[in-house]
């Protein structure tokens, strides 16, 4: 992109740019500390899914050191429904380091950066332009997108992804890199979107190959997708005296560190099927059919209320099966007789 097509996004964006709440208007300075929890909130997730929960942080944790000493079950509740909870750990130790290795005060470098935990290359490089205003070269999602109309390239991604890189430092301004980087991010977000990019109402459309060949929506070219595999599981409703069994699933993997139902049976009980949700991670699909049951005998464990299962800071899974679970209790309670067909034993 010549320097005359990123002179003209950087006027767009001094006008049109998104106001976030995490983002310095002109004349403030930014803030490290919420440009790092943004942009790790918004590592695949959508603005308008990490504004609650940003707000939410921010007001219980105003400062690294803040966060630093918060407890780790209320920070993995605070940032239940977010998903990827690897983040959440990852924030925590990330902040832990900051407030008592660097004195609370983020480094301002991408290779610093790089070395704390969840910070990759995409996060360093944007920390380092946006709230320390290094020339840093940032390729998101979106920058992908606007890069590989902007040159029609053929290659698709992922193996587009070195070319594309080189192109956005070729065009990475000396100063100014994060307001151009937030400006890249912006245009691939309202206007060289997806599907119907409104290229009429683009900035640098005169320079964009792919707007002139007429078709800017096939590019970036796609490989094929492999179909995402199904799997099934259960989980484990065990109810006594107006309490739910709930584990901690353990630090490592899937929904690591979060609250959830057992996935093996934890009493010998009359167990029913209560019926099953679906639910999508990146990689699977999922059935998972919840099975109900209540004890006089309850097993040791964390037993949290029924009557407040929807706060206890369940990942979306587990909050889909808690609400399939107070559904089944009260069709239950209301007629017995509804359950005989789905008795297990
Ligand atoms: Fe995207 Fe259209 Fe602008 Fe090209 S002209 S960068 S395709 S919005």
């Amino acid at each position: 992109m010549p320097v005359d097509a990123a002179k003209a996004l950087l006027c767009w964006y001094v006008v049109d740019k998104r106001r976030l709440p995490w983002r310095a208007e002109a004349g403030e300075i930014a803030d490290p500390y919420r440009v790092w929890l943004s942009e790790v909130m918004l590592q695949q997730t959508t603005v308008a899914a990490v504004k609650p929960y940003f707000e939410t942080f921010t007001g219980r944790w105003p400062t690294i050191g803040a966060l630093a000493a918060a407890k780790d079950a209320e920070v993995m509740a605070a940032w239940a429904g977010l998903g990827y909870y690897a983040r959440a750990r990852n924030l925590l130790a990330c902040a832990r380091v900051v407030a008592e290795e660097h004195g609370g005060v983020f480094p301002d470098n991408e290779e610093a950066l790089r070395k704390l935990q969840g910070i990759g290359a995409y996060t360093a490089a944007a920390i380092a332009a946006i709230a320390f205003g290094r020339r840093a070269v940032v390729v998101d999602g979106n920058v992908e997108r606007v890069i590989a109309r902007l040159h029609a390239l053929k290659q698709p991604l992922p193996q587009a992804r070195p070319r594309i890189r080189a192109l956005v430092d070729a065009m990475t301004p000396e100063e100014g890199a994060g307001d151009f980087a937030q400006a890249m991010m912006d245009l691939g977000a309202t206007i060289c979107t997806p599907r119907n990019p409104a290229c009429g109402l683009c900035p640098v459309r005169n320079w964009c190959r792919a707007f002139a060949e007429g078709a800017p929506e096939t590019y970036p070219v796609k490989p094929p997708k492999a179909a995402r595999p199904h799997r099934e599981g259960i989980a484990y409703w065990l109810e006594h005296a107006g309490q739910v069994l709930l584990v901690r699933r353990p630090a490592k993997g899937l929904l690591g560190g979060m609250l959830a139902f057992p996935e093996a049976p934890p009493a010998d009980a009359a167990w029913e099927a209560a019926g099953s949700v679906e639910h999508v991670f990146t990689h699977f699909s999922l059935t998972m059919t919840l099975c109900f049951a209540r004890t006089e005998r309850p097993p040791d464990g964390f037993w949290h209320p029924v009557g407040t299962i929807a706060e206890a800071g369940l990942p979306t899974l587990f909050a889909k099966l808690a609400a399939r679970g107070l559904a089944w209790r009260e069709k239950g309670d209301a007629s017995d007789d509804v359950r005989e067909n789905a008795l297990l034993v």
